[in-house]
C-alpha cells in the first residue's frame, strides 16, 4: 500500500529497531511507495513512511530491491558528493564510499552477503543512515 511520506526531522532523527518476520508486510508498503515516487526517488527507509524498523528499499539499476536489517560490513573509496531526500527539500553535501559489502535478510528472512558499487552503493548508504536516524 502506498503510504504518506514522513517529513518530521525530529522523528526521522530517531534510530530504528531491528525488523522481524512480522514486519515483512512493511517491505511491500515500501516497494509500493517507492514505485509511486519513482520519478523523484531511488530509495526509501521504513521510517520515511513512519515505521521505525530497519527495512530499506532501493533501485538497483532499474530493479527494486528490499533489505531487512542491512549492515555495512566493509566500505572503501570514500568520496564527497551531495544528495537529496524525498523527506527533505533541496540537496545537502555528504561523504560516501564507492564500494560497500553488506549483510541483510531478504523477505523470507534468509541472510545474504553482497557487494555493491557506484550509485547503488550510494543509495544503500543513504538508506542505512536513515535506519540509524541520520538524515543527510
Ligand atoms: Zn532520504
Amino acid at each position: 500500500m502506498i503510504k504518506p511520506i514522513m517529513r518530521n526531522e525530529l522523528l526521522l532523527g530517531m534510530p530504528s529497531e531491528p525488523a522481524t518476520e512480522q514486519d515483512v508486510p512493511i517491505g511491500q508498503d515500501l516497494l509500493d511507495t517507492l514505485a509511486a515516487h519513482a520519478d523523484s526517488c531511488v530509495g526509501m527507509a521504513a521510517n520515511m513512511i513512519g515505521v521505525r524498523k530497519r527495512i530499506i528499499v532501493f533501485d538497483n539499476n532499474g530493479t527494486p530491491e528490499l533489505m531487512f536489517n542491512p549492515e555495512i560490513m566493509h566500505a572503501s573509496n570514500r568520496f564527497k558528493t551531495e544528495e537529496g531526500c524525498l523527506s527533505l527539500v533541496g540537496v545537502r553535501p555528504c561523504e560516501r564510499f564507492r564500494k560497500i559489502h553488506v549483510t541483510y535478510q531478504d523477505a523470507s528472512f534468509v541472510r545474504h552477503e553482497r557487494s555493491f558499487s557506484g550509485f547503488t552503493a550510494q543509495i544503500i548508504q543513504h538508506e542505512i543512515d536513515h535506519c540509524n536516524g541520520i538524515v543527510i
